[in-house]
């Protein structure tokens, strides 16, 4: 539990936050750390078991939080996720996209049809869709936040994760898309663009790809946790179609 909690946990009060991707990493970092901020959080992956570890530990820890299973390409799956938020919550005020597959290290012309269809579908396709399912019920509540997870690939491509570096650079347009045309509707839409965090997505570019530099260190979760607070808060509230990077130090950002 951080130290100071017990000053933020208003900051949120009242709100629901749908966080796709959000039983490890990056995702359960903001879960924690939204729910630490007062807010109902709905926690959601693709296995159970990870969705009940994930609710049991931040339970544990006095926050509120719900849980389902959701793999983000599935369309009965993002179905259900509504579902919880609306049957346990009401409505839903903020939305976080953290879920993002890289299945392919190899060359980008040599990637299969499927890679490109399951990456875009998981990574690009599945953000838009969710929230076009959410939209009606965000909508009710007058004002409304989505947060999107790029990557600084989408600025520094890394040498063979090209249909992933592309993904994430869509993301980039896609929330600058968004927020242009849900400004009228009283929801911001802005994207977190993390530089290389240490967890289990990236151990394989960590031990293989890059070194920290120019940073003197990978980030931690935790680190990209409360700009998404920030992000979702009404300190935001002039805030939309931005890509902000928590990347430490780089020249080339
Ligand atoms: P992680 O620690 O491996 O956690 C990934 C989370 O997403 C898990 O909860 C996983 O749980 C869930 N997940 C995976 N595929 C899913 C799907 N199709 N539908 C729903 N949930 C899914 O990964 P991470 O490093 O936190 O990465 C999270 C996001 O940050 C990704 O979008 C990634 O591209 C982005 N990112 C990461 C880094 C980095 O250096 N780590 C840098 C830039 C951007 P289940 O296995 O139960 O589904």
């Amino acid at each position: 539990m951080s130290s100071n909690r017990a000053d933020r946990s208003c900051a949120l009060a009242e709100k629901v936050a749908v966080i796709t991707g959000s039983t490890k990493g990056i995702g359960f970092a903001i879960a924690r750390r939204l729910a630490e901020d007062g807010a109902h959080v709905v926690i959601s992956s693709r296995k159970q078991q990870n969705v009940d570890r994930a609710v049991a530990e931040l339970q544990g820890e006095g926050l509120s939080v719900t849980g389902t299973v959701c793999h983000v390409g599935k369309a009965e799956d993002r179905e259900r996720l509504v579902a919880t938020a609306l049957e346990h919550c009401g409505g839903v005020d903020f939305l976080v996209c953290v879920a993002g597959v890289n299945p392919l290290v190899g060359s980008t012309l040599g990637a299969s049809e499927q890679v490109w269809d399951k990456i875009l579908d998981v990574n690009v396709k599945s953000p838009a869709l969710l929230l076009s399912q959410l939209l009606p019920h965000m909508e009710n509540r007058g004002t409304g936040a989505v947060v999107l997870v790029s990557s600084m690939v989408a600025y520094v491509p890394i040498p063979k994760l090209g249909v992933y570096n592309t993904s994430k650079t869509a993301l980039l347009g896609l929330c600058k898309s968004l927020a242009v045309e849900l400004a009228p509707k009283g929801i911001r839409v802005n994207c977190l663009v993390p530089g290389i965090i240490k967890t289990e997505f990236s151990q394989v570019v960590r031990i293989s790809f890059c070194s920290p530099t120019p940073a003197p260190r990978f980030g931690e979760p935790e680190e990209c946790a409360g700009i998404v607070c920030f992000l979702c808060s009404p300190d935001a509230s002039y805030i939309t179609g931005k890509n902000i990077v928590v990347a430490g130090y780089s020249p080339k950002l």
